[in-house]
């Protein structure tokens, strides 16, 4: 699966360089906690290798937790 729901609204709009369409995300395993509230992650594009950094809630990566560490794994 994608995770083009966790990327913010432009970034998820963005057309792929690959093929013309949205670029589809998957993290890419850096995730770690920053100070206070909020979890940073690297995701990328397995189309066209884009990275973005987002950072989501606690909450918003704690819905997912199990998604995207099989994701990482997978990887
Ligand atoms: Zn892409």
């Amino acid at each position: 699966m994608n995770f083009n729901h966790l990327m913010g609204r432009n970034v998820s709009k963005r057309k792929c360089k690959a093929n013309n369409e949205l670029c589809y995300y998957i993290p890419v395993g850096n995730v770690r906690s920053t100070q206070g509230e909020n979890i940073h992650m690297t995701m990328t594009c397995r189309n066209c290798g884009v990275r973005e950094d987002i950072f989501l809630t606690k909450e918003q990566y704690f819905t997912q937790q199990k998604l995207i560490l099989k994701e990482i794994k997978n990887v």
